[in-house]
């Protein structure tokens, strides 16, 4: 069945025969009831196209259901959103699944903030009215079926950004899934405004290697409302900037909190997700287990596995001191540890490292620190590199 609890919601009446709230006579009720916040974002289960976006009207199938948005599927199944405080699509949009529809409300006839959502397996007549289905099962059906597929846009999507995500995670340690399925989220499958014009998958703020872009942008109060205010988002040359700049967010945190997303370096994917929204990336108590779905709907957790670096385990005078990442044949060595283990001064400007006042070349940023080739950091410390290939171990030791 399918588990509403994972979306941030409560089940407060389930689909079928109960008491009418209002008369207390037996009813069938003709959807769920499910409860998150009042004003809380409401995000669509499955994708379609909006049919309908306003107050309901008596007599046309939406009669006493206060502000609806309805979605038809590719199925030509209705999903209606019912009692909204707020409609966030227009009619004709086409609207993925986890997209926001509208914000909880208790519009029409209600006894308080909740959200009606009912499927009806047809949408017209009268918006397909009495053609009522059990919402849980329609969606466990479906939703599993379509496990692994997604349509043509999505696909390609993917495929653009995945070879710099995984690249990314070889550096950072930030799941290549995550990053994939949030910029999904956040740039809409790459069509949002804000990517079009600026190359911007995340939505991130402020000046950016190409400069800035102001746009309009919902920002929330408190209490859960929202108002449009102008802001300046990043602008970037290509989308890998911005996956970069996503990855430099994730390492650096905010200034008060450096360490805030740090929970997502090395994670599994579920794990993750959780702790991206723990560090407040995102206030949505149901924005956790909307990247889950992203991810095992789409299968992103493969790039995971190609993104996972072995690491090598690095002696220095026969004791251990770090471990170091084998790219391309190659074993990188946090250079600072390793040069003062060998007793040696180590300079960084920023971009190239010194031991000894000698060049370290090869430089490279992972994870906050500057590493290299095991080999050009013995040869500036003037030491010597054994390295063990069945126990992957690289043995460093001073010169005699
Ligand atoms: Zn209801």
């Amino acid at each position: 069945m399918f588990d509403w609890s994972k979306h941030g919601f409560r089940v407060t009446s389930p689909y079928g025969t109960r008491q009418d709230p209002f008369n207390g006579k037996p009813t069938f009720h003709t959807g769920i009831d499910l409860v998150k916040a009042h004003k809380a974002p409401i995000f669509a289960f499955m994708g379609g196209e909006v049919v309908h976006a306003r107050e309901g009207q008596t007599g046309t199938g939406f009669g006493n259901f206060g502000i609806v948005v309805a979605l038809k599927d590719e199925r030509g199944a209705l999903h209606c959103y019912a009692h909204l405080n707020s409609c966030s699509v227009k009619v004709g949009q086409k609207v993925a699944a986890g997209q926001e529809v509208g914000k909880q409300g208790t519009t029409g006839r209600s006894t308080g903030s909740h959200l009606h959502y009912e499927v009806r397996t047809k949408s017209a007549p009268s918006f397909g009215f009495d053609c009522h289905t059990n919402p849980g099962e329609y969606l466990a059906k479906h939703l599993n079926q379509e496990k692994g597929t997604g349509n043509v846009k999505q696909k390609d999507f993917i495929s653009k950004i995945a070879a710099a995500a995984v690249e990314d995670m070889k550096r950072t340690g930030i799941p290549a899934s995550l990053t994939i399925a949030q910029a999904a989220l956040e740039s809409n499958w790459g069509e949002s405004g804000l990517t079009t014009k600026a190359k911007n998958l995340f939505g991130i703020k402020g000046r950016g290697p190409a400069g800035s872009v102001r746009m309009l942008t919902k920002e929330y109060r408190p209490d859960g409302t929202s108002y449009q205010i102008e802001a300046d988002f990043r602008k970037y040359n290509n989308w890998g900037e911005s996956i970069a700049d996503h990855s430099q967010l994730i390492l650096n945190g905010t200034k008060d909190k450096p360490k805030r997303y740090h929970g997502v370096l090395h994670a599994d994917y579920k794990t993750a997700c959780y702790e991206i929204w723990r560090g407040t990336y995102a206030t949505d108590p149901g924005y956790p287990q909307l990247l889950i779905d992203l991810i095992e709907q789409h299968g992103l957790q493969k790039y995971d596995t190609m993104g996972k670096v072995e690491q090598a385990s690095i002696e220095v005078n026969g004791k251990k001191i770090a471990e170091g990442p084998l790219i391309n044949g190659y074993v990188f060595a946090p250079v600072r540890t390793v040069g003062v283990a060998l007793g040696c001064r180590v300079g960084w400007d920023g971009k190239s490292a010194t031991i000894g006042g000698k060049p370290v070349p090869g430089c490279q940023m992972i994870n906050g620190n500057a590493y290299a080739p095991v080999r050009a950091v013995a040869e500036a410390a003037d030491a010597k590199v054994q390295w063990n290939g069945k126990e992957r171990k690289v043995t460093i030791s001073k010169k005699i």
